[in-house]
């Protein structure tokens, strides 16, 4: 598949590949990736900080190496290409969703523990039912605290917080009444803060749901202001899409190498089953998907790091495309390899369940489609 990267991300690519061929396989053989030991991810993040590799996502200011857009993009998808699944653990996270944590005061106390790896913080988007049926958009309302600082009074339910469970803050998006929305860093065990029951999906990661009730959030751990929290959650929510879309590409294009090998292999039959014109046509959707989503991934990598006016809507088709096209590509690669796909812990049946849950986090196709359409309703059908 011939679709050339400018040398500088070429390069990178090149030596990522390298790095896990020589200093993570080896470490890895057997290891269910779904829940690797911490020993291995502490030498997975020793090794990659050695090599250079783990500060990737940190910004510069901070001692990191400032990766962009273009940058991350193209690590994720050689991470992904290297067909080790541990492999995304090369990259540190970096910040994360505290990168929205802007003012000095939030920096020290919020940023700066997440950046060293000290306190985790999760996301609380999405709205949840609460045990019972209720179910009410979660509101920040605001009130002077009981030691006197202005503040919010929160109350509502989320679902879904992946990571929830282990960590020590939620980054809540909450409505503001009147004024708008709002995210608020929320201590985990706060007083009023309940945890329901842990779900682990089929893609192994798992996830909780929180229940507030009147939380007390002093107003500096409000990021950004009153009115901007959808935006600012969007911001995160952006980043994710696009790194999402960059795994799904590179995922898609090992899917394709491997399968080749599957059929011009030896078979059964006494001819490979690339012999066969059906087997071909399969074969090809797979390179057509792969090739087409790839070519939509960077020109969405490179409208975010111009921050052009069309970005958003880019990365929501990117990742629209990468991730219903990884999870067709893995279907057919599954049919072509016949059973041994289907066992429990093959690669291709880890990757089936993966790309079906990810056709719904970061934003379910139905919902990224609904971004297309509004776009180019309101600039045009050449706006995309
Ligand atoms: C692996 C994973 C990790 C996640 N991690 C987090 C997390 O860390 N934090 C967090 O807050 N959330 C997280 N989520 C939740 C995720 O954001 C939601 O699942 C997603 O936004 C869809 O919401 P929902 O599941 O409530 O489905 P619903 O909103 O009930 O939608 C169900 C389906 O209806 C259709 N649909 C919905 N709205 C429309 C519409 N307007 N037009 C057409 N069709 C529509 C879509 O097909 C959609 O899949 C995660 C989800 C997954 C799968």
């Amino acid at each position: 598949m011939h679709f050339e990267l400018p040398a500088d991300l070429a390069d990178l690519q090149s030596r990522l590949l390298a790095f896990v061929a020589e200093e993570i396989d080896p470490i890895t053989p057997g290891v269910d990736s779904e829940s690797p030991p911490a020993d291995l991810r502490r030498e997975i993040a020793r090794r990659s900080d050695a090599a250079g590799f783990y500060q990737l996502a940190v910004p510069e200011a901070d001692g990191g190496l400032g990766g962009g857009p273009r940058v991350i993009t193209a690590a994720r998808e050689a991470l992904a290409l290297s067909g080790n699944p541990l492999a995304s653990r090369v990259l540190g996270s970096g910040p994360g969703i505290m990168r929205l944590a802007d003012n000095e005061e939030q920096r020290d106390e919020l940023y700066a523990p997440v950046l060293r790896g000290e306190r985790t913080a999760a996301f609380a988007f999405t709205e949840a039912i609460r045990p019972g049926g209720a179910r009410e958009p979660t509101q920040a309302v605001r009130a002077t605290l009981s030691d006197g600082r202005d503040g919010f009074l929160v109350t509502g339910a989320k679902g879904f917080v992946t990571g929830g469970a282990a960590s020590d803050w939620l980054v809540v998006v909450a409505n503001v009444p009147d004024e708008g929305t709002a995210l608020l860093v929320v201590d985990r065990d706060a007083e009023g803060v309940t945890e329901g029951e842990i779900g682990a999906s089929i893609d192994g990661s798992t996830h909780s749901p929180f229940f507030f009730d009147s939380v007390a959030v002093p107003g500096s751990r409000l990021l950004g202001n009153v009115g901007d929290g959808l935006p600012r959650a969007m911001q995160n929510i952006d980043r994710m899409r696009l790194g999402v879309a960059a795994d799904c590409v590179g995922w898609a294009r090992w899917v394709t190498r491997t399968t080749l090998e599957r059929i011009e292999g030896p078979h059964r039959s006494g001819q490979p089953l690339a012999e066969q014109q059906q087997v071909q046509t399969i074969f090809a959707d797979m390179v057509a998907d792969t090739f087409a989503a790839r070519t939509s991934l960077y020109q969405a990598a490179d409208a975010r790091e111009a921050d052009e006016q069309t970005a958003g809507t880019q990365v929501a088709t990117a990742k629209w495309l990468a991730s219903e096209w990884l999870h067709r590509t893995v279907d057919r690669a599954i049919q072509l390899h016949g059973a041994q796909a289907l066992l429990r812990g093959h690669a291709l049946e880890r990757l089936y369940r993966t790309s079906r849950s990810l056709r719904i986090a970061e934003g379910p196709t139905e919902l990224l489609r609904l971004t297309v359409a509004r776009h180019v309703r309101q600039n045009g059908i050449d706006a995309l």
